[in-house]
């Protein structure tokens, strides 16, 4: 999950999928009388009509009960984060992910064409940060910092470089420093990730209020003469880890080193700068290589009406390189793949064309995505729904939208399949995914899974992002949303409003 995405806030919430007041049933009439789920539907939609007949929402169910039960996306996710590892933008893991996943689902039948896409890579190199000058210092000493380079970043002189340090909580604060307080110097934007945000499940939010700094910091720190910027780790956790992710520079506008400094280490920043000069070492060593030719993995089920016409299904396969990128976001691209597997192992063929995509180079600048959007901008009249997978693997509650009012109402007997699951919510969202905004501004519904992501920014861009933070139930529950989901939109008979 990016930059953008995450400053996109949920809209309102309507629960579906909740059998209404006063229609019980559970009575005492034999099977027979009872009403059958295609019947209750109707009746629920009183005014309109179920999309799909019952017999698609029995496949729908046949589809949601089988990703419970497979073992698919599980192992897949294992491979990719355990064996393949981080795959950061431009390297070798990254190519190998496009040859494995390219591989798996040729293996399943689906038409497999990689579509090229240029890159940016850069490369960690050394990172460390020590204060070299502070109030109560015993003689000799140096105090650890704890930080990662943002990604992105230029680099330190090889030696590192030494400056005072300058903590501002955020703009205004910055704003009301006098004239060339900050030149010279390293400037840290000490700014809180909402824990209590993120705790009542608005985890999306709490990362968009903070992640702005990180993104901007370089940027607002080079204008007022800071020679590096730090940034408060964006997450939530307190296990001193370092949060990396993308920042930015400006044209015209000096490009400085800029590194995340854990939690703890922002705070004990702002504790001794009130006390008095404070001076760090800092080195950060990272390159940044020409740029690479990478592909997006595009897989396609082909339709059996309209193969035309598509419906995507998605992830990204790059990762930061501190943890194995399993949360974030192999999850999302291994969900992906499971819609295809299902209908593999169920022998479903839709309508129209299921399209899994597993997108490159979300993290550094959604180069994959712009690359998709160049190629097929004259087919997106015939992209009847897009979904993306990019919020961690815990549990969903239902279906973002993005799109017509009317695709809630529309989508109710899928939410209602998914509600066994206890993924029966529809939640209206302004965007679902950052590689599949520019498919949602041309119009094209556009859905995501509604994560728990009160966990999710514990981990998320840190060296803690690996397999093991994943529950397979969880897991599963994603798989049924994205198989169910791509089923309801390639195989309905009039395709998604928009
Ligand atoms: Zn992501």
């Amino acid at each position: 999950m990016a930059i953008a995405a995450a400053m996109a806030t949920a809209g309102v919430v309507t629960c579906a999928g909740q059998t209404p007041a006063g229609q019980s049933v559970q009575g005492s009439a034999p099977a027979s009388q009872q009403p059958s789920m295609l019947d209750r539907l109707n009746q629920m939609l009183a005014g309109g009509k179920s999309a799909w007949s019952g017999e698609q929402i029995h496949t729908m169910e046949l589809l949601r009960d089988a990703a419970m039960k497979s073992d698919y996306a599980y192992n897949e996710l294992e491979h990719l984060s355990d064996n393949i590892g981080p795959r950061l933008s431009g390297s070798p893991q990254a190519q190998k992910a496009v040859d494995y996943v390219a591989g798996e689902m040729r293996a399943l039948g689906a038409e497999v064409t990689l579509e090229k896409a240029t890159v940016p890579h850069w490369v960690r190199g050394a990172e460390t940060g020590e204060l070299t000058t502070w109030p109560g210092q015993a003689t000799g000493t140096t105090q650890k910092i704890v930080l990662t380079a943002l990604g992105g970043s230029v680099s330190t002189p090889p030696e590192g470089l030494t400056a005072e340090v300058v903590v501002v909580d955020n703009w205004q604060q910055l704003h009301a420093l006098p004239a060339g307080a900050v030149k010279g110097k390293i400037l840290l934007f000490n700014h809180p990730f909402d824990k209590e945000l993120a705790a009542t499940g608005h985890g999306l939010e709490a990362y968009g209020n903070s992640v702005v700094y990180r993104a901007a910091g370089p940027i607002a720190g080079a204008a007022v003469g800071a020679v590096a910027v730090l940034v408060r780790s964006v997450g939530g956790a307190d296990f001193r880890l370092p949060h990396t992710g993308l920042t930015e520079y400006g044209p015209g506008v000096a490009k400085i080193p800029a590194a995340a400094v854990t939690a703890e280490d922002a705070e004990l920043l702002k504790v001794l700068t009130g006390q008095g000069p404070v001076t760090m070492h800092l080195t950060l060593t990272p390159q940044t290589l020409p740029d690479a030719q990478s592909y997006n993995v595009i897989a396609d089920w082909k339709g059996t009406e309209h193969p035309e016409q598509v419906v995507v299904v998605s992830g990204h396969l790059d990762s930061w390189d501190l943890g194995t990128g399993a949360i974030d976001d192999g999850a999302g691209v291994v969900v992906s793949m499971q819609a295809i597997q299902l209908m593999k192992e169920l022998g479903i063929h839709p309508r129209r064309t299921v399209r899994v995509i597993a997108w490159m180079s979300e993290e550094e600048g959604s180069e994959g995505a712009a690359a998709y959007m160049a190629e097929h901008t004259a087919e997106m009249g015939d992209h009847v729904g897009a979904i993306e997978s990019d919020l961690g693997a815990d549990h969903p509650t239902g279906i973002y939208y993005a799109g017509k009012p009317e695709l809630g109402r529309w989508l109710r007997p899928v939410a209602m399949v998914l509600d066994a699951n206890g993924a029966g919510s529809l939640e209206s969202a302004p965007e679902t995914g950052e590689d599949i905004a520019g498919m949602t501004e041309k119009g094209v519904p556009s859905f995501a899974p509604v994560q728990d992501s009160r966990f999710y920014f514990n981990y998320h861009h840190t060296a803690a992002d690996t397999f093991d933070k994943v529950d397979k139930k969880h897991l599963n529950e994603n798989a049924a949303i994205m198989a169910v989901l791509a089923y309801a939109l390639a195989d309905s008979p009039e395709a998604a409003a928009r």
